[in-house]
């Protein structure tokens, strides 16, 4: 059978457990002609999703990387609750609250950086992230323009976020409308790989000829790039990537967005690697997962660049839900729980490494990987390499019909669960994934 009637056919099967997708709602990265329904869930308990009508479901990639302890976590909730309670929201240009300045403190001691400035979501903080930079050489009256970032790389769909991603099929309609981005390419490295001296050399030689032009700042994902492929490098190569920033005298940013919290096997994937950002961004499992958050954290040199009487001299940039009260005692309570038990994500890697171990041997895929708590390998596949590969689609079907919720970016099939998964659930994630390779063949 050809793989696409293979498809049609799960999806018939699938759909018969399904509702019509509803007319009014528009689904984010979703083909409004072809997609199938949404699922409808009511109930979400740790790993599992709890449909009506339909077995549970594992969700394999934490609900597109947020929820970081697991759905309906009790403490968490009840934090939200009893915020929710006392005071909900706030004006935060004139007032503060406890729970923004207890998540400030913290989160200032746990990254070494001096300020928090709140924003919405994963873009937005990207976003501060780029205008701090700007804004910082300008106060200083320097009007350079060059910002650097990596091919493959993904910071967010806003206009900001989309400029300095890589120009694709998604960002395609606006390419023109984006300020120009000076681009080198991400060594990525996986099991096996004996050639990554040599890429990360190339890599190195293009950055220095770039940073021969003064340069805002570079923008990495560390360790990991996310949606552009769960593409790993090496701690190594970013140290010298930062090495040849500091000797241009420019700044680093670290999209943290969804490297942080556990999620790489440290606290941040920047104290992984060893680096010394200016700038963090972070969102996602920020609030542990529960409430949309972001922040970006910048050094004490960043925050005096804005210090003095001029108006000129003002980061200008706000938003209506800065530091969210139930937000931000979300991810307080977030960060009491990674306190409580660092083992959880310092250890995830030995939890995946058998089960990949052994999945590698399936003469279907290469470039197995692993970082902290995200395990990955690509589908070898003849033509159409890429997100838009049909491959994925028949894996995320044949594991969903066993109970497994992975969403492959294509040809890249990885899983992401939340840290409270047992051991028999993501056994049963492995089983999932070999069902969907089983279905390639
Ligand atoms: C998801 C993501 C973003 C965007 O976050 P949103 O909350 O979806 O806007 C930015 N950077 C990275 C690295 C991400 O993975």
């Amino acid at each position: 059978m050809k793989q696409e009637e293979k498809l049609n056919l799960m999806n018939e099967k699938e759909n018969s457990n399904q509702t019509i997708q509803n007319p009014h709602i528009w689904p984010p990265f979703t083909q409004l002609t072809s997609s199938k329904p949404q699922l409808l869930v009511e109930k979400a308990k740790g790993a599992l999703l709890l449909p009506k009508n339909r077995a549970p479901i594992i969700d394999g990639i934490s609900s597109w990387w947020v929820t970081l302890h697991g759905h309906a976590n009790e403490y968490i909730a009840k934090a939200i609750a009893t915020q929710a309670e006392q005071l909900e929201q706030i004006i935060f240009a004139d007032f503060t609250h406890p729970q923004a300045e207890l998540l400030a403190n913290r989160l200032s001691k746990l990254t070494g950086l001096e300020k928090l400035f709140f924003s919405d979501n994963g873009s937005t903080a990207v976003e501060v992230a780029l205008k701090m930079a700007r804004q910082w050489w300008k106060n200083k009256g320097d009007n350079r323009s060059q910002i650097i970032a990596f091919e493959g790389a993904y910071h967010g769909d806003t206009f900001g976020a989309m400029a300095v991603g890589e120009r694709n099929i998604f960002s395609e309609p606006f390419d023109q409308m984006l300020f120009p981005v000076s681009r080198v390419p991400w060594p990525e490295t996986w099991w096996g790989d004996e050639d990554f001296e040599r890429r990360e050399k190339e890599v190195l030689e293009t950055l220095d000829h770039l940073l021969k032009t003064p340069t805002i700042a570079v923008i990495i994902e560390p360790l990991v790039q996310g949606a552009g492929g769960m593409r790993m490098v090496r701690s190594e190569f970013l140290v010298e990537v930062e090495k040849r920033i500091r000797h241009a005298n420019s700044l680093l940013i670290t999209d943290e967005v969804l490297t942080g919290f556990g999620r790489c096997g440290e606290l941040f994937a920047f104290q992984r690697a060893g680096l010394k950002p200016d700038l963090i961004s972070l969102s996602k499992g920020l609030t542990g997962g529960f409430l949309p958050m972001g922040v970006t954290m910048s050094s004490k040199k960043i925050s005096e660049g804005f210090l003095g009487e001029d108006p000129k001299q003002t980061f200008w940039h706000g938003h209506s839900f800065t530091a969210n009260p139930l937000g931000c005692a979300a991810a307080n309570a977030s960060l009491d729980l990674l306190e409580r038990s660092p083992q959880k994500y310092l250890d995830f890697e030995s939890r995946h490494l058998p089960h990949l171990q052994k999945i590698v041997k399936d003469p279907r895929i290469e470039c197995p990987r692993i970082t902290g708590t995200i395990a990955a390998f690509n589908i070898k596949v003849k033509a159409n390499k890429g997100y838009l590969n049909s491959v994925g689609k028949i894996m995320k079907a044949s594991a969903l019909s066993v109970g497994v919720f992975i969403r492959p970016l294509g040809d890249v099939v990885y899983l992401m669960p939340p840290l409270c998964i047992t051991d028999q659930e993501l056994e049963k994630c492995y089983f999932g994934i070999q069902e969907g390779l089983n279905a390639l063949s």
